[in-house]
């Protein structure tokens, strides 16, 4: 006998749980760039530009840097705490029997989303896990991995738009911005994968300590957004850059979202503020290139990865996504101009060039609101003052 029937009924309306209206966005069957699924060899985290910093590929100055370059701010280092502590239960046992849900994966989707809604997401998709979505090796343990669950639910976290608005992007609240989502899609993730294993389904959770997959593909296939010139990361025309994500892999039987297509690729060929304003110079001003079956805009991985954890005067860098244009909130004026960057093509220049105008991409003081500290040598002291950018150039190989 199934329980609840008539809520899932309830469920089964026309109403949209998303705090988005992600419903407004252009549908379509593929990511808006290319992906030669056939091409696509699986990645191995043990090459990501950190773990590499780590093994010492960009010198001894990165190999030691790398274990500082979060902790040593104590915003960032204490949000990475909490996603650590979260490092070891992604996955668990799953319920000897099986939860009397509706035959019916559309409602299940919506129910997951309203799941992950309460658990305080941003933004959800799901989609087919792509087998070229899962890591070859984690970088953990270096062991193969075997993963060959048939879903993934992609879980979005705002950063902090307002702490932004105070931030250059490359200061001393960097890292925090990316943790503080790294660490809310670490307890989401978690809590929503020991809730599916409570019905009865394998689930696993996928977060920034304990990750299986490769994030991008599995953004682009859920409808989350679309690759951008930053590189290897997929922009969203709510959040703009301005988000962290956290995956579920599952068998629970689910209804996919489709990729979207909001106007980003020609905007990106017009725009090229991240690749101005990118402080070690990493983003490219030219056009897309196929990398591994993927069409993506390239990106220097070497020093891209040498500013974040080598940076002087402050805890990594989100300058991209600090200056993105759409790096925005979701207030009446900006849902009217991103509107008109989505649907109209002719606007989009003028978007740009407003964007500039208006002074956005700057540093507002008015909003600082957190200390420049930096932990050395076990003492947690006033950070040295420098607003230059400077920070420790790779030695490759
Ligand atoms: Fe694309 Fe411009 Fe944002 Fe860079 S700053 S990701 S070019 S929209």
């Amino acid at each position: 006998m199934r329980v609840f029937t008539s809520d899932f009924r309830d469920a089964a309306n026309n109403r949209h749980p998303d705090p988005f209206p992600v419903h407004v966005l252009k549908r379509i069957d593929r990511p808006t760039s290319m992906i030669l699924d056939e091409q696509v060899q699986r990645v191995d985290e043990r090459e990501s530009g950190f773990n590499r910093a780590r093994r010492g590929d960009f010198g001894p100055r990165l190999k030691q840097e790398v274990g500082r370059f979060v902790p040593k701010h104590p915003v960032s280092g204490a949000l990475s705490f909490m996603a650590g502590a979260l490092a070891g239960v992604v996955d668990g046992k799953v319920a000897g029997s099986r939860a009397p849900l509706p035959d019916d994966p559309a409602a299940i989707s919506r129910h997951i989303k309203e799941m992950a809604y309460f658990l305080r997401a941003d933004m959800v998709g799901i989609c087919r896990l792509p087998s070229y979505a899962v890591y070859s090796h984690t970088f953990a343990d270096g062991k193969p991995v075997e993963l060959n669950h048939k879903y993934a639910i992609a879980v979005l976290i705002d950063q902090d738009w307002k702490t932004y608005r105070g931030s250059t992007g490359h200061d001393w609240i960097s890292a925090g911005q990316s943790f503080l989502s790294y660490s809310t899609t670490a307890f989401i993730s978690c809590a929503l994968a020991e809730y599916i294993r409570r019905l009865g389904y394998p689930a696993r959770a996928h977060h920034a300590r304990n990750y299986q997959v490769v994030v991008p593909p599995i953004l682009l296939w859920s409808g989350l957004g679309e690759m951008c010139r930053i590189g290897d990361i997929v922009l969203n025309p709510f959040l703009g850059p301005r988000f962290k994500a956290g995956i579920v892999t599952t068998d629970l039987p689910l209804e996919v979202d489709k990729p979207i297509d909001f106007g980003l690729q020609d905007f990106c060929d017009k725009c090229g503020k991240c690749a101005r304003e990118c402080p070690s110079k990493s983003i490219s001003h030219g056009n897309k290139v196929m990398y591994n079956g993927y069409e993506k805009w390239p990106n220097n991985v070497a020093k891209c990865t040498a500013m974040r954890v080598g940076n002087k005067h402050g805890s990594s860098c989100g300058t991209c996504i600090k200056v993105c244009p759409w790096n925005k909130p979701f207030t009446p004026f900006h849902r009217l101009v991103m509107w008109s960057m989505r649907n109209i093509p002719l606007a989009r220049r003028f978007g740009i060039w407003g964007d500039d105008l208006m002074g956005y991409g700057k540093a507002e003081e008015r909003y600082k609101w957190w200390y420049d500290l930096e932990e050395a040598d076990g003492v947690m002291r006033v950070a040295p003052k420098g607003t230059d950018v400077e920070f420790y150039e790779p030695e490759e190989k």
